[in-house]
């Protein structure tokens, strides 16, 4: 996808830098003083302050809203293949005609939106024909499904993606089909023509080849074919037969499906359940991956291929082998995952250098497996719950544990929604999947765009208020995950940087990582404590670095001062 010339600010390696570091010092320094002066005139008048500049002859003004702190970086992104995603549920997203189902007109609608938090990729959750509402059973996998709009739509979409620089990766449903897609079907008629004992023929009827069909009994994962005496794997639900990715039949198919999508516009794919493709059998699976990455790539050389294998770091090592772009970091996210276990016990000694430790080691299984892979950390999916829910609703935490995800080493993926802390997996509204995966919580009204969810959700009730409220509000959630993100984007050493942990720097409680990328090396400190730490800025290379960025968990600006930056609790700085 070519989007170079749209960013505000390209830096590709070579290019004369055309705004200096003096000019964002400078605009940081205009930006303070005129906040400063914002913030007096409402002090001094009693919330109603007239714009400096009224002379009075004209209507009054509105009260002014108090100023929203936006950290004034420069957006140093670079046009390659390590990206800020976004994960989107169409269905639950925005809805352009009323019917309660979010589509793609409204997804398409709202890409300024996804654009402005700083994201320029997005992992669309399946779109293709299907029978539910999630979508991830395909009944035709060139089609899009009928309640999400039409192919038009979709290509407008990536049209409209393409000229905001954001790179689009579909959900690539490979191990299973629907039981509804006429592959299944077809096989399912012909062998209930089959005599009893006569075996099917693939001369016949191939589809017969694109599953697993057996007579045998009490396989583990198998249904039973009605009308047959035989049974078929479907390791997830009985709609869901798994595919045979052994058959080359099958592959040929595969192989133009994903040709058609790449051509349309489409940057890669997330592919679903790669752990399943032979369930207990991960080096088969490896091999498939491989001849899928290996495929993407000949027909689009910058395609990006992430995959979801639901395992151990071990069990993920195993995985890289096959020579795709990125596997989902499932250790790190979740519940029960490396970041939210030690952000429970933060200040309870030493989490923060684990965690850095942890991040460093993490990167460093990536690379001597395949150093041109790249770490695709995210807390939450449509699968997992919410990180409300996580960190018991504490939106300190919440809001910390996003720091680290976003700010770590690879393509950081955010799951459309935590950014204004929406509730998936909380008291009173269980973790079951339809509540994972509510309408997107635009306003309190649910108009505007707003989807209905799912007809066996459970009525939802957020502790955290809608977008229309967050935003206007500095101290958000949805204030702070932009500020983290426009932070990211400042600095390409963020999510490209090889970490080191900064042993000198941390006193346990900090997450300090030095992070060097292309002969460029940043300090990044996390303060994973509720204490305030103030840090003599170090030398490097014979030069004392300055901060270059500094976020407050309420959406303050940190500053230094005397050769120290203040890392007030939970503090996030970066230092240059
Ligand atoms: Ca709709």
């Amino acid at each position: 996808m070519k989007n170079a010339g749209l960013m505000p600010c390209e830096h590709t390696k070579g290019h004369k830098k055309i705004c200096g570091k003096g000019i964002i010092e400078m605009k940081k320094k205009m930006l303070s003083i005129m906040m400063a002066a914002l913030m007096l005139l409402s002090g001094c008048s009693g919330g109603t302050a007239q714009p400096a500049a009224n002379t009075g002859t004209q209507e009054p003004a509105a009260p002014a809203a108090p100023p929203v702190m936006e950290l004034a970086l420069e957006d140093n992104r670079i046009d390659d293949n390590n990206r800020m995603y976004y994960e989107v549920f169409v269905y639950a997203f925005d809805d352009s005609d009323g019917d309660g189902i979010g589509d793609l007109k409204g997804l398409t609608e709202k890409l300024d939106y996804i654009k402005d938090l700083g994201c320029n990729g997005i992992w669309l959750m399946p779109v293709n024909s299907s029978t539910t509402y999630h979508k991830y059973d395909v009944t035709d996998y060139y089609a899009i499904d009928k309640e999400y709009g039409t192919l038009e739509d979709f290509q407008a979409f990536l049209k409209e993606c393409d000229s905001r620089g954001i790179k689009v990766i579909m959900d690539m449903v490979l191990n299973h089909s629907s039981s509804e897609h006429p592959w299944f079907k077809e096989a399912a008629e012909y062998l209930k023509t089959l005599a009893a004992g006569q075996e099917p023929d693939p001369s016949v009827c191939p589809y017969v080849d694109y599953y697993f069909f057996t007579r045998e009994e009490g396989r583990n994962g198998y249904a039973k074919l009605q009308g047959t005496d035989f049974y078929y794997e479907a390791q997830f639900w009985e709609g869901m037969p798994d595919l045979n990715l052994g058959c080359q039949a099958l592959r040929t198919e595969l192989e133009k499906i994903m040709a058609y999508w790449l051509d349309m516009g489409v940057g890669g794919f997330r592919l679903d359940a790669v752990k399943e493709y032979y369930t207990g059998h991960p080096d088969d699976n490896v091999e498939v991956i491989s001849w899928i990455v290996n495929y993407c790539k000949s027909v689009k050389e910058d395609a990006y291929v992430v995959g979801e294998a639901w395992d151990s770091k071990n069990a993920i090592e195993n995985y890289y082998r096959s020579g795709i772009d990125s596997l989902f970091n499932f250790p790190f996210a979740q519940s029960d995952g490396i970041i939210c276990k030690d952000l429970r016990k933060a200040g309870d000694g030493a989490t923060g250098k684990a965690l850095a430790q942890d991040i460093v080691s993490y990167h460093e299984m990536i690379r001597n497996v395949n150093d041109k892979a790249t770490d695709a950390p995210f807390l939450s999916n449509h699968d997992t719950g919410r990180i409300s829910g996580f960190l018991a609703q504490d939106p300190v935490k919440m809001k910390f544990a996003e720091a680290v995800n976003i700010l770590m080493s690879g393509n950081a993926f955010l799951y459309y929604g935590e950014e204004l802390g929406m509730v998936g997996s909380v008291k009173g509204f269980p973790g079951k999947d339809e509540n994972k995966r509510a309408p997107m919580y635009w306003n309190t009204r649910g108009d505007g765009g707003m989807a209905k969810g799912s007809p066996n959700m459970d009525a939802v009730e957020h502790k955290f208020p809608p977008y229309e409220e967050q935003k206007t509000d500095n101290a958000s959630i949805y204030n702070y995950i932009r500020n983290v993100i426009k932070i990211r984007n400042a600095f390409p050493q963020i999510g490209r940087g090889i970490e080191t942990v900064a042993e000198e720097i941390t006193d346990g409680d900090i997450v300090a990582l030095w992070k060097e990328y292309e002969g460029e090396t940043i300090l990044l400190l996390m303060n994973n404590s509720d204490q305030e730490k103030t840090i003599a800025i170090p030398e490097r290379d014979g030069r004392k670095l300055e901060l270059a960025a500094g976020l407050g968990i309420e959406g303050t600006e940190l500053q230094a001062a005397d050769g120290n930056v203040t890392l007030t609790a939970f503090g996030v700085a970066v230092l240059k």
